[in-house]
């Protein structure tokens, strides 16, 4: 049977991205750079939005978390002792279909052991980009890009433990980009050599960390929801005790059915005691954890939700696509959480007549105060609204002749089509309370749905 995949080519998806300014190719006049994508306008909104709402869901909204900010470039012993100096020192090859990688010369076949796909010719592969730091190219002079957020969260478990004067159970928080030197990259921005991540070092007692993993877990799981991914396109996988790294007791990805099917889009794991022991080894430093309760010390347990954001990105696009027939025509519609959408609100006066602008621009002036706007008076209401409905725009507000008597705007629901009037002093209040979750129609106020063809 052949995999299931999502409904949603990934042509579409890298087309809109580039015609609609979310996603272009990196250095695209000079040819591009192969796995290499820059955020337009709107990408970047889209991003820094999905990073926000990470943010207050782990932090802002939590008193067991705080968040740092560590450098990409790190001395080079955290490499050593985190592993991944000798981990990928090896001649690898890669399978083209399931991505794992085996050392070479473990290898009896020329197929891949797990799933029998094809491999990558081998090469002697260390994944960390290396450069050098200062003037001499010298061994000594060897940096690495970091390939993982994490390590920067480890090596400052004891100023933050410290400054923050945290007790355990607590977690750190990070987001930052990450290179790795992939052999194999592809699927648009699913799988890149530089990319950006959202970790969690969340620190137990050992003996509480089995619980706390089970929860953060389902806490990954549901966030992905909460932010309107559909439940049948997620779903939780356990991995088998030969997929664990040696130190790890359990681990969980999220995945996504990207429209190349099933994958990754977060792993959680139980990563034990083994990166606090692992530091404190190769620093000299003293990495535990005095319990001034029990009196106990001991260095903690760490639970790892890593997630990247360029692939969650990736996620809520294709989850948000849409093609629907409205009124005899297709239209392409993004449905994203009001949370995530680049634009919140559109401000389309009727017409570019001169009694109507200075309304409409009043109004703009006062939105974007609030939220990202955008003001457009090109072509017909209709076109106008079909192009906010392709970026996702929640909102439509439409100035017309009467707005300039009543005071009053129409407000345009993006998914529903729904129009209502409404005074243009209770805008701003309104709008905050639908991007913020409130369903539209179970307002009075909203309850008045449009019907037939009033988007000409
Ligand atoms: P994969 O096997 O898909 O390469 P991984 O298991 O190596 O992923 P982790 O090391 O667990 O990934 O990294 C945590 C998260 O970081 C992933 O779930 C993913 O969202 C993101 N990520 C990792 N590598 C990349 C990459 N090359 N491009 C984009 N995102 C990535």
């Amino acid at each position: 049977m052949p995999e299931k995949k999502n409904r949603v080519d990934m042509e579409k998806i890298v087309s809109l991205c580039k015609r609609r300014g979310f996603i272009f190719p990196s250095s695209e006049i000079y040819g591009g750079l192969g796995s290499c994508w820059d955020y337009g306008p709107l990408g970047v909104e889209l991003k820094r939005n999905i990073k926000d709402a990470w943010w207050r869901a782990v932090v802002q909204e939590r008193d067991d978390m705080v968040g740092i900010d560590t450098s990409i470039m790190m001395h080079p012993q955290t490499w050593v002792a985190s592993g991944h100096v000798e981990g990928f020192s090896d001649p690898l090859v890669e399978c083209k279909a399931c991505h794992l990688r085996w050392r070479a010369t473990d290898l009896d076949g020329n197929s891949c052991p797990d799933c029998s796909g094809e491999l990558t010719e081998p090469k002697l592969f260390n994944l960390m980009f290396k450069t050098f730091m200062g003037p001499v190219e010298d061994d000594a002079a060897v940096v690495y890009l970091r390939p993982e957020t994490a390590q920067g969260i480890f090596v400052n478990f004891d100023n933050v433990l410290a400054s923050s004067r945290k007790k355990l159970p607590f977690g750190i928080a990070q987001i930052g980009k990450s290179f790795r030197n992939e052999i194999t990259t592809g699927n648009f921005i699913f799988r890149t050599r530089e990319f950006e991540q959202m970790e969690i070092e969340y620190f137990v007692k050992p003996g509480a960390d089995e619980e706390c993993f089970d929860y953060w877990v389902r806490e990954r799981f549901n966030w992905y929801s909460n932010l309107g991914i559909r439940q049948e396109n997620l779903r939780l996988r356990q991995h088998g005790k030969e997929e664990l790294a040696h130190y790890a007791k359990d681990c969980y990805d999220v995945e996504y059915l990207f429209p190349m099917g099933w994958a990754e889009l977060e792993g959680i794991a139980n990563r034990g005691d083994f990166d606090l022991v692992q530091h404190g080894k190769y620093s000299g430093k003293n990495l535990s954890y005095f319990d001034d309760e029990t009196g106990e010390r001991y260095t903690p347990y760490v639970i790892e939700p890593s997630a990247g954001v360029d692939r969650s990105a990736l996620a809520f696009l294709v989850d948000a696509y849409d093609e629907e027939m409205a009124e005899g025509e297709t239209r392409v519609v993004l449905h994203l959480h009001g949370e995530l959408a680049p634009i919140k609100v559109a401000i389309l006066p009727l017409s570019r007549n001169e009694k109507l602008v200075p309304l409409a621009r009043e109004v703009y002036t006062e939105l974007r105060r609030h939220f990202m706007t955008q003001y457009d008076d090109a072509q017909s209401i209709g076109r106008r609204y079909r192009r906010q409905d392709e970026i996702g725009t929640p909102f439509c507000v439409t100035i017309d002749f009467q707005s300039l008597e009543d005071n009053q705007v129409t407000v345009r629901e993006r998914d529903s089509m729904a129009q209502i009037r409404l005074p243009i002093k209770e805008l701003v209040k309104t709008l905050q309370a639908k991007l913020s979750g409130e369903p539209f129609d179970t307002q009075p106020l909203w309850a008045t749905r449009a019907s037939g063809s009033s988007e000409q």
